[in-house]
């Protein structure tokens, strides 16, 4: 009865964002169209074209080393192929002419800003350029293809808060009203990545972050379901870039998947699960160059037991603190919790023993200070360079093919293990230059003969 009610509120909208890849060439732009042209009412998420953030990246990193020669040729480069994009993808003259004053003004603004002081500011205001960009061509040519997209200005209700985290009300109201006063229309076209910080200044959600400004926007609307239109066959097993014959997989559980998501898997953005799990709203994971496979599914529901995908997290640093005294004395981690609370640093990994604790940050930027604090009162060993290999799944605690994991410790020299800390989820720590050894041999000891 109550999940009726909550089905009868919900708007009928999709959200579907399209990664870099979905909208880096003519080829795959057009088949980003066939997929949006149906008749259901969406909202598009688009990220940049793929290569582009990482050339703005790089613009603006001229700029802080006061390359400007370089950052210019950068950007001259970059507009030329633009040109080449809508000269390609237009062929209506008027459009074409529209499109390219647009892209003008933005290449135009990228000199301006290489003739600025580098700042935060600053090289917010580059990177934003490549949704703005790839946001307002693929509206364009929607509407010269006959299909009425509109296009919803991200800065016009993406906002952050002091935290930097998203502002839920904010979102909420500002999009709501923003579709309520827009032309009716199917199709509803927005950027990814981009919002407004606690201060009205332009900002972002961090790299690939337009996973997660599809769930954001998806939460803010309440809609059915938000898909994320990848360049892989949906949330595989093991990770492709570094494993062989690695599969998707059908269902995760919002909590399975977010953990994959922020330990490493880099096809979601690590905070993308969140908003979704709160309002409950499914996510599916699509392959844009193949549109009939099924992909994965992410939603509150567990299927399947035992370990059922790994993931890995580079640039860890493990600390180790041995007490200064023989054994860990009562209020011994209540003080080194209180230094890593004062300068605001997330533990990801924890393990004692009598005389010491060890545990992991994946965020250094304060680590000088901690040490320092710790050094009052105890001896003090950082590694560099670990990285945290997660295994998940649902019941893998207790599951009986689990102990295959274990074989690993035969190949790899493991610096850490957390098991048990959750039911779903258990953790091991390596030094980087073994993570890929350590992926392969646990894909072998775990995944192979054995089906999913
Ligand atoms: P997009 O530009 O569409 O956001 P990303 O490059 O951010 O795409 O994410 C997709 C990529 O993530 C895949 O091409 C794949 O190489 C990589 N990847 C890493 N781990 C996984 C995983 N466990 N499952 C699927 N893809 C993964
Ligand atoms: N364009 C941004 C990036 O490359 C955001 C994204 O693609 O999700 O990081
Ligand atoms: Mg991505």
């Amino acid at each position: 009865m109550i999940l009726n009610l909550q089905h009868k509120y919900k708007y009928k909208m999709k959200v579907l964002k399209f990664g870099g890849t979905s909208v880096g060439s003519i080829a795959n732009m057009k088949m980003v169209k066939d997929i949006i042209a149906d008749n259901e009412k969406k909202i598009v998420v688009l990220s940049a074209m793929s290569g582009t953030t990482n050339a703005l990246v790089e613009i603006s990193n001229f700029i802080k080393n006061d390359h400007i020669e370089n950052a210019n040729q950068n950007i001259e480069a970059l507009h030329h192929k633009y040109v080449a994009v809508i000269n390609d993808l237009l062929d209506d003259e008027a459009l074409r002419q529209d499109v390219e004053i647009y892209v003008d003004s933005v290449f135009s603004f990228l000199k301006i800003c290489a003739s600025e002081n580098h700042s935060q500011l600053l090289y917010n205001k580059i990177v934003a350029q490549g949704e703005l960009l790839s946001t307002y061509i693929f509206t364009v040519y929607l509407n010269q293809e006959g299909l009425n997209a509109i296009l919803l200005p991200a800065l016009d209700f993406m906002r952050i808060d002091k935290t930097n985290d998203p502002d839920d009300f904010y979102i909420k109201q500002n999009l709501q009203r923003i579709i309520k006063e827009a032309s009716p229309s199917n199709i509803y076209i927005t950027q990814g990545f981009i919002c407004l910080d606690a201060y009205g200044n332009i900002a972002n959600l961090q790299r690939g972050g337009s996973d997660y400004t599809a769930t954001i926007v998806g939460a803010a609307v309440n809609a059915e379901e938000v898909e994320i239109w990848t360049d892989i066959d949906g949330m595989h097993n093991n990770d492709p870039r570094f494993v062989e014959n690695t599969h998707a997989i059908s269902n995760l559980s919002f909590d399975e998947a977010a953990e994959l998501a922020y330990f490493g898997a880099k096809i979601l953005h690590p905070q993308t699960v969140m908003p979704a799990r709160e309002a409950n709203i499914p996510v599916r994971l699509k392959n844009t160059m193949d549109p009939a496979s099924y992909g994965t599914l992410i939603s509150i529901d567990f299927k399947g037991e035992g370990i059922k995908a790994i993931a890995a997290k580079d640039n860890i640093t493990a600390i180790k603190i041995k007490s200064a005294r023989m054994l860990l004395a009562h209020g011994f981690l209540k003080k080194v919790f209180e230094i890593f609370e004062k300068y605001e640093t997330s533990i990801d990994m924890i393990t004692t023993s009598e005389v010491a604790v060890s545990l992991t940050i994946d965020d250094d930027k304060n680590l000088v200070s901690i040490l320092e604090e710790l050094e009052k009162f105890s001896t003090v060993e950082v590694d560099k360079q670990q990285s945290i290999i997660c295994l998940v799944g649902h019941l893998v605690v207790r599951h009986h093919e689990t102990h295959r994991l274990f074989k690993v410790l035969q190949d790899i020299s493991v610096r850490m293990i957390s098991y048990g800390g959750s039911n779903n989820n258990i953790s091991l720590l390596v030094n980087t230059n073994d993570k890929i050894t350590a992926l392969k041999c646990l894909n072998h000891y775990i995944f192979d003969g054995v089906t999913a």
